[in-house]
């Protein structure tokens, strides 16, 4: 079993007297400033102008550009999204940087495709909550912590590893367990799990199920709940206890139809097509084809996006929904 770091193993106040300068106020970005500022460290927000900048400052942050709040910092995070921050990094982020500096991500992807390339003089490392960034601040302020993930790139001062552990407990992941990986496994794990299971994989099941009911002349609606809807509810319970406890929770007949048919629609052919998704994250493939787009202006991602804006199930969902308050209430 990996070596699981909590509040007693960090020992060394590594954060203590340094200003840190948190890089975006999104999703994140908010939560690790306001978490870390709960802790006690000097925090300002580096953003450009507009709602997240407003944002921060209604939060009672100090707010600056991205190259004044670097200027000003001796760990820098960069919490702005993926594509961009190769282009920040380069115009304002690098030229404001001092040797014995600090700058950290909250996903490897820069680093580990190379299109953030520091100098040799800066600590580089990463800590990455293994949640949305509401659930980070959500969890915090109620005592708790989501989980997270470290890794050190660089140890330029020595002192890398002790800044990321003082960081991650900042964020409050050591009350609950921080892990340590690298760059690349951090990197390679996250785009694997996102595309192929959590985001592209179950998008993608539940639209090929909502289709197949409506092609064989089902109502959308009932089609909506059988294979949208309940999926929460299956989903929190391998969240709370595994397969198992959901196995325990759902009828036999759903149970028996679960081990019958699952392996009938995943068949050894989508473990093989899920090998290509890895194989595309692992060569850069996959960095390059969304780079390239984001280059050109995003082309091909406005298109995926309106084409899969435009499907039955979403126009369906959004009139069901107006039936259950109570989906969007607990937020
Ligand atoms: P968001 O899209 O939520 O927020 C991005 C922030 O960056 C916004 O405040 C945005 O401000 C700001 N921003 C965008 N472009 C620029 C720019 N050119 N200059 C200055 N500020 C800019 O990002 P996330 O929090 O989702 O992602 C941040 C990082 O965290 C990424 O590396 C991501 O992979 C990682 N991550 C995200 C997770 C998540 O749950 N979302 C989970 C784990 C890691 P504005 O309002 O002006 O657009
Ligand atoms: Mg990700
Ligand atoms: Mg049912």
């Amino acid at each position: 079993m990996t070596k699981v770091y909590y509040d007693q193993d960090v020992t060394v106040k590594a954060l203590e007297g340094k200003k840190i300068a948190v890089i975006g106020y999104g999703s994140q970005g908010h939560a690790h400033a306001q978490n870390l500022r709960d802790n006690g460290n000097d925090v300002i927000i580096g953003i450009r102008a507009g709602k997240s900048s407003d944002k921060a400052k209604e939060d009672g942050f100090e707010v600056f550009p991205v190259a004044e709040a670097t200027k000003q910092a001796d760990v820098v995070m960069i919490l702005i999204p993926d594509e961009q921050q190769a282009d920040v990094y380069a115009a304002d982020i690098a030229p404001n940087l001092e040797a014995g500096n600090a700058i950290a991500f909250g996903h490897g992807f820069n680093i580990h495709f190379g299109t953030i390339q520091p100098t040799a003089d800066i600590d580089v490392f990463m800590v990455a909550p293994k949640g949305p960034g509401h659930m980070v601040r959500r969890q915090f302020v109620k005592g708790s912590a989501v989980p997270a993930l470290f890794a050190v790139k660089q140890d330029a001062t020595g002192n890398a590893k002790n800044i990321a552990l003082a960081w991650a407990q900042g964020v409050g992941a050591t009350r609950v367990g921080v892990l340590e990986t690298t760059f690349k496994e951090e990197t390679e794990t996250d785009l694997f799990g996102e595309q192929a299971v959590l985001c592209g994989g179950t998008t993608h099941l539940v639209q090929a199920g909502f289709e197949t009911l409506v092609e064989a002349g089902y109502q959308p609606e009932i089609a909506y709940f059988e294979v949208l809807h309940e999926l929460k509810l299956i989903v929190d319970l391998m969240y709370e206890g595994g397969m198992e406890k959901m196995r325990y929770s759902i009828s036999n007949t759903a149970e028996y139809g679960d081990y019958v048919s699952g392996p009938r629609v995943i068949t050894p052919d989508v473990k093989d097509r899920m090998k290509d998704v890895l194989t595309d994250i692992q060569t850069g493939a996959f960095a390059k084809r969304f780079t390239d787009d984001y280059k050109a202006g995003f082309p091909e991602f406005h298109k995926l996006r309106a084409e899969q804006q435009g499907h039955q199930i979403e126009a369906v969902g959004a009139e069901l929904r107006k039936m259950m308050p109570f989906v969007n209430e607990e937020k």
